[in-house]
């Protein structure tokens, strides 16, 4: 330390301007690598509390759900993805597989809703929360009502996803429809005879409700 001190004394002005330059130098750039990693798709930090399982903010919790959309346009799937959590912590998380799985109903949100009930070993995610990159289709949506989620986040929305050719403005468009006026045809066939599953659930005793 005396060494140390005794060098820096010695230094010329030239050289302690020099000195103070460079630590100013250095503090800027912590700062700036600072805010570009708080300020990214999702930061370090909150990766770290992905994985040690440690409570997130709203924020951080959408960051997570923006970045799996993000890493899912590079792994062959719609630009989407979605995270559940209850207290703040990540139950589970899905992204769009549509294409990849050939499966039309593999939206972020109904992705993420099946792998936390497998997870929770459950129907009800009461007490979850779920955060998505972009506003729910209203599959989505529905799922979302059905799997009685506590509250819904979203980023980007319906006419965003408009932009690029993903309508689901469409669908809600089509629901304000009365059923003849709709653009998908529809017709009333042998409801009676569907009626009888309907009074056999009436009367079974064991059932579970939902
Ligand atoms: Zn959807």
């Amino acid at each position: 330390m005396k060494k140390t001190a005794i060098s820096f004394t010695k230094k010329t002005t030239h050289s302690r301007k020099n000195s103070y330059l460079s630590r100013l130098w250095l503090v800027l750039l912590l700062v700036a690598g600072g805010w570009v990693t708080a300020c990214g798709p999702q930061s370090e930090k909150e990766a770290a509390k992905t994985e040690n399982n440690i409570p997130m903010n709203e924020e951080e919790l959408m960051r997570k759900a923006i970045a799996l959309s993000i890493e899912n346009v590079a792994n062959g799937g719609g630009p989407f993805g979605a995270v559940i959590a209850k207290d703040g912590r990540i139950v589970a998380t899905g992204v769009n597989r549509v294409t990849a799985n050939h499966d039309p109903t593999a939206h972020a949100e109904v992705s993420a809703i099946r792998a936390a009930c497998e997870k929770l070993d459950t129907f009800d995610l009461s007490g979850c929360e779920i955060y998505t990159s972009c506003e729910p289709c209203p599959m989505c949506l529905g799922a979302i009502y059905w799997a009685r989620l506590d509250k819904m986040y979203f980023a980007n929305n319906k006419d965003d996803a408009k932009q690029i050719d993903f309508d689901d403005s469409f669908i809600y468009d089509e629901l304000a429809l009365p059923l003849s006026e709709r653009k998908l045809p529809a017709e009333i066939l042998l409801r009676d005879e569907a009626l009888k599953a309907f009074q056999l659930w009436r009367e079974k005793t064991d059932k579970i409700e939902y």
